[in-house]
């Protein structure tokens, strides 16, 4: 089986952290070689005979207005098309337009799509979590909602096991 996943989410979620993580800390693995004009391929982890290419959304981290704009109107070539999964990574702390844009996109694909709700360390009140989680819940029919400290590693391995699962 082999699997090509999506990570998306505005900069400074904690997509790379999260990655560098699931491919085993070891950065020599990511590699940031292009694989099609669409996608760039940031890792491959093996495991078994179970391979997920992870792959980076060209255009989605953009910035600039306009850039973004023409890059959604071309939803015939859209760069989400090929993949079997997406991991759409949001920030516990807040919901911004960046964010709106990335969930725009992510209502066309066919794909599941898993909401990894990052930096959960962080929260003041876990209490917060289960209200954060019906609020998101409520923008896409999600497959899954995680959340998880990319960086602490809470939750981490229930979220790479849901991706074996896709
Ligand atoms: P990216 O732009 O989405 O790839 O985000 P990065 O992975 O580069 O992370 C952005 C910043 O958030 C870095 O300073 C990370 O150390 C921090 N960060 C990532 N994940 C977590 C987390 O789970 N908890 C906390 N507290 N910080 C995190
Ligand atoms: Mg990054």
């Amino acid at each position: 089986r082999c699997g090509f996943i999506a990570i998306v989410g505005r900069p400074n979620v904690g997509k790379s952290t999260l990655l560098n993580h699931i491919l085993g800390q070891k950065l020599s693995i990511t590699s940031r070689k292009p694989q099609t004009t669409r996608h760039q391929v940031l890792g491959i982890k093996t495991e078994g005979n179970c391979q997920a290419i992870y792959v980076d959304t060209p255009g989605l981290h953009r910035r600039n207005e306009k850039a973004i704009n023409r890059y959604m109107n071309r939803t015939a070539n859209s760069a989400l098309k090929d993949v079997d999964l997406v991991l759409f990574v949001v920030d516990r702390d807040q919901w911004t337009d960046e964010d709106d844009i990335v969930l725009q996109r992510i209502q066309q694909v066919d794909c599941p799509v898993i909401l990894v709700i990052n930096k959960v360390d962080r929260l003041a009140d876990k209490k917060a979590l289960l209200p954060l989680i019906g609020q998101l819940g409520e923008k896409h029919d999600f497959a899954e909602i995680v959340p998880v400290s990319a960086l602490r590693g809470h939750n981490r391995d229930d979220l790479e096991a849901l991706i074996e699962r896709y």
